[in-house]
């Protein structure tokens, strides 16, 4: 029953959020192509997806999407292991496995099942999960459904994490998993020095290329960036950013999948995805594959953002930083405009909405107190006199 006690709890936490900014709702967007979005009549420039390759609204992308539906329908009617496995699922797989050179894949809802359902499938009471500060959410959530007891080590800090290994009892698996580009900071896990140390304790490492896959490594994400795809055990993903389509993946070896498939509730118990996702996700595959165009002006975006950002005096802070290193990875399309309060973040996102842009301001729980930030996110599809746009706008406002 919504009780007099139930109802207060609830208002109340609304309040608590209320007055310290961090209630959140949605705003309806109304997509006009891979960069723009219609609000209330007017049109806004979009800086805040994470549509990397714009791939959102190619044709070709919308064509294979479309051939789907009318192959097999709207919906798949059920799991994947009754009766939910239509063709496309398997060749999507495979295609999948080849471009992060992997010996097998296996497609998920969404990358946040993915996340869910791989680390509590393979961890469990006993075992220990190594997992960076700053990972998503979705592993997060992982790691504390798996039952495995939880070390969390500082941000891409490997001497952390290898003190953290040094004192685990000898019993129990052992996983380390890591974002391989940070989703709210853009900087990318240091993956040679992640796979020395699970050699050496005997740990399997996990990457979650979420913001990695279409961005860096010719876009096949981290472990090709750093050519160590086969000594990284899982590489998670998502087809929802740069790929353009909706649902998450794992690629790993054969026993590893084939324990997903008989392991992993948030598989096994979940409908399979509709074809006009798969669809969709094939066709940008096939684009990433074998034509370098898009990934190259993704570049080419980045490198104008971050030259229009420093001539305004705005720091570009994605670089990642090990114990006293800074590296020099590539950059990436996420650029943090860290504010400080979350009242600031947002009085500029605002004054950005006012002058026809779109860049959401996030604020904790998303980012630690004091660490609110824009996020600026560029893409393939952006044009150069966008970005200088949005540069001076922020010269001018900051
Ligand atoms: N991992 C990371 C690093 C992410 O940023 C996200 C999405 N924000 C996910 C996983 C979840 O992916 P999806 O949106 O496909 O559920």
């Amino acid at each position: 029953m919504f009780s007099t006690i139930t109802r207060e709890f609830y208002t109340s936490q609304l309040q608590q959020l209320n007055a310290t900014k961090q209630r959140r709702q949605c705003t309806t967007y109304e997509p006009l192509d891979s960069t723009h979005v219609r609000l209330e009549g007017r049109t806004y420039l979009m800086m805040a997806s994470n549509n990397y390759l714009g791939l959102t609204h190619h044709p070709s992308v919308i064509a294979s999407a479309q051939e789907a539906i009318t192959a097999y329908g709207t919906g798949s009617g059920g799991a994947r292991l009754t009766s939910g496995t239509y063709p496309l699922l398997p060749q999507l797989e495979t295609q999948l496995a080849c471009f992060k050179e992997s010996e097998r894949a296996l497609v998920f809802n969404t990358g946040y099942m993915a996340n869910v359902g791989t680390i509590s499938g393979l961890l469990t009471k006993g075992d220990y999960i190594l997992s960076d500060a700053l990972n998503h959410a979705s592993i997060i959530d992982g790691c504390r459904l798996s039952g495995a007891t939880i070390k969390v080590y500082e941000h891409n800090n490997c001497e952390h994490l290898e003190s953290l290994l040094k004192a685990l009892p000898t019993t129990g698996k052992r996983l380390i998993v890591t974002d391989g580009v940070f989703s709210m900071d853009g900087d990318i896990a240091p993956l040679p020095d992640l796979i020395t140390l699970a050699k050496r304790y005997e740990a399997l490492l996990m990457v979650d290329d979420a913001h990695a896959t279409g961005v860096i490594g010719q876009g096949r994400g981290t472990a090709h960036y750093f050519n160590c795809s086969q000594d990284v055990d899982i590489q998670l993903g998502t087809l929802s950013k740069a790929l353009g389509s909706e649902g998450g993946f794992v690629c790993a070896n054969e026993l590893l999948i084939d324990t997903l498939i008989n392991r992993s509730r948030s598989f096994i118990f979940s409908t399979a995805l509709i074809p006009a996702a798969i669809g969709a996700a094939q066709q940008s595959l096939t684009l990433l594959a074998n034509d370098t165009s898009l990934y190259t002006q993704l570049q080419h975006n980045i490198d104008y953002m971050t030259q229009a950002l420093l001539r305004q005096g705005i720091a570009v802070t994605h670089k990642t930083t090990t114990t006293g290193l800074v590296h020099d990875y590539q950059p990436t399309p996420i650029f943090p405009i860290i504010v400080g309060s979350a009242e600031k973040a947002l009085q500029l996102s605002q004054q950005l909405f006012e002058k026809g842009i779109i860049l959401t301001a996030i604020r904790p729980p998303t980012v630690p107190q004091g660490a609110s930030r824009l996020r600026l996110t560029v893409t393939a599809a952006h044009q150069e006199s966008d970005l200088q746009y949005v540069a001076d706008t922020l010269g001018q406002l900051i």
